[in-house]
């Protein structure tokens, strides 16, 4: 996951802190490029484009947006169903906790993500739904063996993971006095000191999107002052002798995080004159591309099937990580939304039902009715593979779509974590962004989700929304977040910000880490998530014309 505009986002290889790109619109005779470069398609095209979109779908008062209160006011019922629904199952939970249970890591090009994948679609296709695999060529990097030591003045096993496309040490050890900076200026200063030593980058977390520049240029930075490795503090807000595994920038020494407990212990040796020596060994190593999928689920719209609200979250995970937080629960309330709690599984329903069963026979009876819900528009849930080393899956899908790309509404990801939803964080035009207002003021007020915010998008859908497509993502509050003196993250909080931030949630508590277990979710929270989503989804879906466009900005790299 990364990190968003502000820059307080969780990201990846392809971080999103970045800065205003045009969006682009779509035009049929586009062909998406390299992941990188969207320069396949020339300014002209982009220029006749959003001319016709923007006569199709500007939003002109009384059409065709001004029917939006009456379209609101039409699936009211419809909406309360699904929030009802989608509320009163732990379904979420139970699914999100077997494949987190049941197939361990789901690191791309391993035989755990293939098992998981093949076990949602069969579930998926047991419950009746429309599921289709896509193919992605993904990164395979290997692990291996992989230690570090302390070894003077004290011996001392070091908590280590080898950062995702490093190079390995060589067959051997790498043994070497420590050369402790805490950032880039640092080691600037201190450049005549880091020749035939480890380079350890002890930098405090202040935002993922700031910090985490030392994970993925920390090894460059180290070779390039005369350093034969990186090892780096590892990027969360809080720790307890967890390192958190990522990706580095290609470079040639081998780079792992170490626990933020022990970069401060070699600080500490360091200003002390101790003269740490670290030995480090690891065979990581880069094996060719393999295949993988993207799993699509969908429910056709039942009068513009060919328009598209698309959603979703990636089903992989690091290597030394069940996922659960990152990104289980995002791809599991994808599964959940794809049949906007219309088309719930015999068990989910008999689940459902049990939970009910005290209610009235009316809930019953809507919710019974509501498995017949079918938007005017498509829905489609996309479970990307490959977000974390590499986002593939998000590259292939708008390659694999771009047709569709002027015909789809918008694209939500979930992927900050399934925490007490808040709202949506969206990137697109005002006029888009005055109708989820709308949206969220007449479904999610009271119950405080429906806050339209800036800054939406996430490494899945960066693709899509790069060729023009409006982009948001489901946003959370963690309730751990306060001023409260149980915050470990308080004094990391950025002043003067009045709600509390993505870059202290716990999320980056657990963030990468062998600690993103299904015991730190909520279930009720996770059916929140679900409700909340599956709200604006539907909205989306059932309005006059697709989401307006325009000259708006999405925050490439
Ligand atoms: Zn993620």
């Amino acid at each position: 996951m990364f990190k968003r505009g502000g820059c307080d986002l969780p990201g990846e290889a392809l971080c999103f802190c970045i800065v205003s790109l045009l969006i682009l619109i779509e035009a049929p005779q586009l062909v998406v490029g390299d992941q990188n470069d969207m320069s396949g398609w020339h300014l002209s095209q982009k220029v006749e484009a959003n001319k016709e979109i923007s006569l199709h779908s500007a939003s002109v008062p009384g059409r065709p947006f001004g029917r939006l209160q009456e379209i609101l006011q039409s699936i009211k019922l419809d909406v309360e169903q699904i929030i009802v629904a989608a509320s009163s199952t732990d379904v979420v939970f139970e699914r999100l906790a077997y494949v987190a249970d049941t197939f361990g890591p789901r690191f791309s090009g391993t035989s755990g993500l293939e098992l998981a994948i093949d076990h949602i679609k069969a579930e998926m296709q047991r419950d009746g739904l429309s599921v289709t695999e896509e193919p992605v060529m993904v990164p395979r990097w290997v692990r291996g063996a992989e230690q570090a030591r302390l070894v003077s003045p004290r011996n001392k096993t070091l908590a280590m993971v080898g950062l995702g496309d490093s190079i390995g040490t060589g067959g051997k050890p790498i043994v070497a006095p420590v050369l402790v900076v805490s950032s880039f200026a640092d080691l600037a200063l201190r450049r005549n000191e880091a020749a035939g030593r480890i380079v350890v980058f002890n930098t405090p977390f202040v935002s993922y999107g700031e910090t985490v520049d030392y994970r993925s240029g920390g090894a460059a930075a180290a070779a390039a002052a005369g350093g034969v490795a990186a090892l780096v503090r590892s990027v969360t807000s809080f720790s307890l002798q967890t390192p958190h595994a990522g990706t580095t920038d290609k470079a040639s020494v081998p780079a792992a995080a170490i626990t933020v407990e022990d970069a401060e212990l070699l600080a500490r040796m360091q200003r002390r004159g101790q003269e740490p020596v670290v030995e480090l060994y690891m065979e990581a190593q880069t094996l060719p591309d393999v295949q993988s999928r993207n799993l699509i689920v969908e429910i056709r719209g039942s009068e513009r099937p060919d328009e598209v609200v698309m959603f979703g979250g990636h089903i992989d995970s690091w290597d030394i990580t069940d996922g659960a937080i990152d990104d289980g629960g995002g791809a599991m309330i994808t599964w959940e939304l794809s049949p906007p709690a219309a088309s719930l599984s015999t068990n989910s329903l008999l689940s459902l039902l049990r939970v009910k069963a005290s209610s009235t026979c009316g809930d019953v009876i809507r919710l019974l009715h509501s498995l017949g819900l079918q938007p005017r528009r498509t829905v489609r849930g996309v479970l990307f593979v490959n977000e974390e080393n590499g986002a593939r899956g998000g590259q292939q899908y708008a390659r694999d779509h771009a047709s569709e790309m002027n015909r789809t509404s918008i694209a939500i990801e979930t992927d900050a974590g399934t925490f007490t939803p808040y709202g949506l964080e969206f990137t697109g035009t005002s006029e888009a962004r005055a109708i989820l207002e709308e949206i969220g003021r007449a479904f999610l007020s009271e119950m405080g989700l429906r806050h339209v915010t800036d800054s939406g998008g996430g490494t899945d859908v960066y693709y899509t929304c790069a060729l023009g497509v409006p982009c948001a993502s489901l946003s959370v509050l963690d309730p751990r977040e306060s001023d409260g003196p149980n915050n470990p993250c308080r004094d990391v909080r950025p002043q003067g910000v009045g709600r509390p931030t993505f870059g202290t949630s716990a999320y980056f508590w657990y963030h990468h880490s062998a600690a993103d277990t299904p015991d730190k979710m909520s279930p009720q929270q996770l059916q929140q998530c679900a409700a909340s989503l599956a709200t604006w989804v539907y909205a989306i879906a059932s309005l006059d014309e697709i989401l307006p466009r325009g000259e708006a900005t999405v925050r490439p790299q």
